[in-house]
């Protein structure tokens, strides 16, 4: 059938539904939901690494394929430096553009080198905004509930607990540099409320946070003159007979010569993973997402975290075929949009957490309660006329001009006609993991600084679940964690990242359980662990 004549059933039940409620699920109902349909829980999409530091891990086939892959440096290459530097940022997204700044400032000479245009990178495509606390109602004792409930519990406290305190500074150093997040009438920040939180926390530019934001530190990068590298692509880390990284080796794209750069310290920012396509799904990543930082770090030795998780973002657009897997923002959910079966129905609350609703997406396509185009692929309604009718006429082409765009190039006013969308794979819950020296003791942390010596990347702080968004503050924080300080020699120094083995099973069920009744002591419990 036609996509317009299918679309009739959103126009037609758009009144009843609006009277509708859905309660979120209950903590067992997720479960249930979430295993049976989540395709982190696909087994047959999964085998064990066969070597390395992660053996015997299961991940997806695509990822232990990578990482299995032998290395294209020949034994007799010339590694004879072309440029060397104190610090090598690689990398030219959010990460390595707040790297290099945080570097570049502390005194070192900086290089950053990335695979295509510096910018082009997923940041520079964050639509729905960045988690901070800045509202009145909101603190960061409840943005780290909620992350901490969006996380089922697994993550890292330490760094959850940095990620949510120091996100006021982050936004403060945006502000100063000359981002434009939106303000109210009054000239105070605009929050919205995304998806898994409680409070209003969602900080945004319209709905093109990321844009605002590369414009700005691209902007800087160049205006501090820091040394630019670009279609430079990574191709391994050099080592030296103590295993300490001193540069790395990068393919020129330009002319597929090889390219040495000597450095005292090196800063993976290379981003995730999604052009993998993991599972056959589609993307809403940029195409130099190819995992690149997983695998150099782990031939130089490095565990990685939670490689058996991926997060799948509810909506990927599944019409027109030209923007398979491009993202729908969460932020038209968050102003009220539905989502709507083949039947008319609501199925889900709209605002539960991502793996939640992305399950039920699934639910619903694989139960036959799905639309499928005429080429076949299958997706659920997401009404956004709703919302000029809920908020008035114009709001969506006022609040999502970037989308309206994107739909208006192939003649669709989303204005006026629901999209349709089905999860697309969206972000890496891993990362690298590594050691960390403090003191006598030498801990599990992920402010891995040893175990690569001096080679410092990111493993997000939500766990096994990201709840809304997140990248893009993760990524700001971890720069400034790992990048603000530079030793005599030249060597990048971590700043005070506080390191805390990981909660046991049994702890984190007790916190669980408590959650519900004492959310305050749940706060102090993880901080006093600490
Ligand atoms: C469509 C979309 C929308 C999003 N919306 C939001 C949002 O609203 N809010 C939010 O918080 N998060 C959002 N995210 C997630 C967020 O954008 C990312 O988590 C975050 O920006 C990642 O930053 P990064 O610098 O680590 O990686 P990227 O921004 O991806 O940068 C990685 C860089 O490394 C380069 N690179 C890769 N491999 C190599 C190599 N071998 N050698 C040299 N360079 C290399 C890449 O070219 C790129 O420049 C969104 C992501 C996408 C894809």
């Amino acid at each position: 059938m036609d996509i317009h004549a299918l679309q009739q059933i959103v126009h037609k039940t758009r009144d009843a539904r609006r009277q509708q409620t859905i309660p979120k699920f209950s903590p067992a109902d997720r479960d249930q939901l979430i295993h049976k349909y989540h395709p982190d829980f696909r087994a047959s999409a999964y085998r064990p690494i066969k070597f390395g530091p992660n053996e015997g891990d299961k991940t997806v086939v695509e990822l232990a394929t990578l990482l299995e892959g032998d290395s294209s440096i020949q034994d007799n290459a010339d590694l004879t430096p072309q440029y060397s530097c104190d610090v090598l940022v690689i990398g030219g997204g959010g990460a390595g553009c707040a790297a290099a700044l945080h570097a570049h400032g502390a005194g070192a000479k900086t290089i950053l080198a990335t695979k295509l245009r510096l910018g082009d990178s997923n940041s520079v495509m964050a639509q729905g905004g960045m988690q901070i606390s800045v509202a009145p109602e909101d603190s960061p004792v409840t943005h780290f509930l909620d992350t901490l409930k969006g996380g089922h519990m697994e993550n890292d406290h330490a760094l959850l607990k940095v990620m949510v305190e120091d996100g006021p500074s982050i936004a403060k150093w945006l502000l100063e540099l000359g981002v434009l997040f939106d303000r109210q009438a009054d000239g105070n920040l605009h929050v919205k409320k995304g998806g898994g939180s409680s409070k209003p926390r969602l900080l945004t530019c319209s709905d093109y946070t990321g844009l605002e934001i590369m414009r700005v530190l691209k902007d800087e990068v160049i205006n501090q003159k820091i040394q630019l590298l670009e279609f430079a692509a990574a191709i391994e880390l050099l080592s030296d007979n103590q295993g300490v990284c001193t540069g790395a080796i990068f393919k020129d794209l330009d002319n597929q010569r090889h390219v040495v750069v000597a450095a005292k310290s090196v800063i993976l920012a290379t981003g995730g993973i999604g052009r993998l396509h993991i599972q056959g799904f589609p993307t809403s990543n940029h195409y130099g997402a190819t995992g690149d930082g997983l695998c150099l770090a782990y031939r130089m030795g490095a565990k990685l975290a939670h490689v058996d998780t991926f997060q799948y973002h509810p909506s990927g657009a599944v019409y027109p075929e030209q923007l398979i897997g491009a993202l729908v923002t969460e932020g038209i959910r968050s102003e009220g949009g539905h989502l709507v079966n083949a039947k008319g129905e609501r199925f889900v609350n709209e605002l539960d957490t991502r793996d939640v609703v992305s399950s039920s997406i699934i639910r619903e396509c694989e139960e036959g309660r799905g639309i499928r185009t005429m080429s076949g692929r299958v997706g659920v309604w997401l009404d956004t006329p709703l919302l000029d009718a809920e908020h008035g006429p114009g709001t969506v082409e006022k609040h999502f001009p970037a989308m309206m765009m994107q739909f208006e190039r192939f003649g669709i006013d989303i204005s006026k006609d629901p999209v349709l969308i089905y999860p697309t794979l969206h972000y890496q819950n891993g990362g690298v993991k590594d050691r960390y020296e403090l003191g006598n003791q030498c801990e599990e942390s992920l402010c891995g600084w040893r175990g690569l010596r001096r080679t410092a990347w990111a493993e997000p702080s939500h766990g096994e679940f990201l709840i809304g968004p997140h990248g893009v503050r993760e990524t700001l924080r971890l720069d400034r964690c790992r990048s603000c300080s530079v030793d005599e020699t030249g060597r990048a120094v971590p700043q005070a990242c506080a390191t805390v083995p990981r909660g046991s099973q049994e702890a984190r069920e007790r916190q669980w359980r408590h959650l519900a009744d004492d959310p305050a002591g749940v706060y102090e419990e993880s901080v006093r662990s600490l």
